[in-house]
């Protein structure tokens, strides 16, 4: 079968065997597999701690049809199943299911966690329990909620699970982007009042259109917010740029929270923060990386409801893939690319 396989930094479409389902395992027939910016850096070596050893099956936003049940799989799944799978990535090939991590719904921290990865092929083996059945309104297209999606469905429940309730103010960054996009319309079908900020008067055009309260170029944001709102509540950082995460900070009133879930290249400078800043507003500053398989259960929920929707600006086939994330690297299209046809 074809597949995408990355070895020393370099993406290559090959033959490789099929896979047959192991224990628990179900063998998924590949219908779309999304983009995610994510793939770029890791080709290009960006994040030296998530560095890949050896020859590696690349993708990890997949959506097929269960074509065989290893042992084991069927208390989970039936022959036949439309099923979507991802979870970032992180935690989506295995957890243990028993460790305090596992038990507090965060199996991304679990010991045992195994990433998946692969669903730029024609096959995929994949664990079971970690796969959730599509219901029929939600299309292949769609296939960028198992990552972007669920990224920012998670980052949106953080800001309630730290005391920010629905209806106050909140900025997302980067909110015409990849997972901005999503973090819109999840925010809003919430009962947040959203202020996306992005670059240039396109980007902030759309994000109004996704429905945002206030959509805001980067250079404005600062003064808009703090002179109509006094500042607001939260805000989720998607931008992979430190001067996102400072402008994020910023736009904060005393006593908000911070969630940062972009990742800036290692090569960028950190963020600063004077302490006396942090003691004084009292801010509560912390991270958000993908989700757990309940939450790309609700998410799919909403989605059937058509609550959230994907911005797919390109579909292709599996050899046009080295392609694409040349152009996604030089910022050449908005929204996701999906390939939707792994035979070629
Ligand atoms: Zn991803
Ligand atoms: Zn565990």
């Amino acid at each position: 079968m074809r597949a995408a396989i990355l070895e020393n930094n370099q993406l290559k479409i090959t033959e490789i065997a099929k896979p047959s389902p192991g224990r628990d395992q179900a063998l998924v027939r590949l219908t779309a597999a999304g983009v995610c910016h994510s793939d770029i850096h890791l080709v290009k070596g960006d994040w030296p701690r998530l560095a890949l050893r050896g020859p590696t099956a690349m993708g990890h936003e997949g959506i097929g049809v269960v074509e065989a049940l290893g042992p084991g799989a069927e208390q989970f799944l039936q022959m036949g199943d439309r099923v979507i799978m991802g979870l970032g990535g992180l935690g989506g090939g295995f957890w243990c299911g028993a460790c305090e991590f596992c038990l507090s719904g965060r199996p991304r921290l679990c010991h045992a966690a195994k990433p998946l990865l692969g669903t730029y092929a024609e096959y995929i083996a994949a664990w079971a329990k970690a796969l959730v059945p599509l219901p029929e309104q939600v299309a292949d297209r769609e296939v960028s909620l198992a990552c972007g999606g669920l990224t920012a469905y998670s980052a949106i429940k953080k800001l309630i699970h730290y005391g920010v309730s629905p209806g106050r103010p909140v900025a997302l960054i980067g909110a015409a982007g990849g997972l901005g996009h999503y973090a819109v319309q999840i925010a809003k079908a919430f009962g947040f009042m959203v202020v996306g900020v992005d670059l240039g008067p396109d980007k902030a055009a759309f994000v109004k259109q996704l429905g945002a309260d206030y959509a805001l170029d980067v250079k404005e944001a600062l003064e808009c917010v703090h002179q109509a709102l006094g500042g607001v509540d939260g805000c989720i950082v998607f931008t992979p740029k430190v001067t996102g995460f400072e402008l994020g900070l910023r736009l904060l009133k005393r006593g908000g929270v911070f969630i940062g879930v972009g990742m800036p290249p290692a090569t960028d400078p950190p963020m600063t923060l004077h302490p006396l800043d942090l003691a004084q507003k009292e801010l509560l500053i912390t991270s958000s990386a993908v989700g757990n398989v309940e939450e790309m259960r609700e998410l799919i929920q909403l989605a059937a409801r058509g609550k959230v929707s994907t911005h797919a600006s390109l579909q292709a086939s599996l050899s046009e893939l080295p392609a694409i994330l040349e152009a996604l690297d030089q910022g050449k299209y908005t929204g996701r690319a999906i390939i939707n046809d792994l035979s070629r």
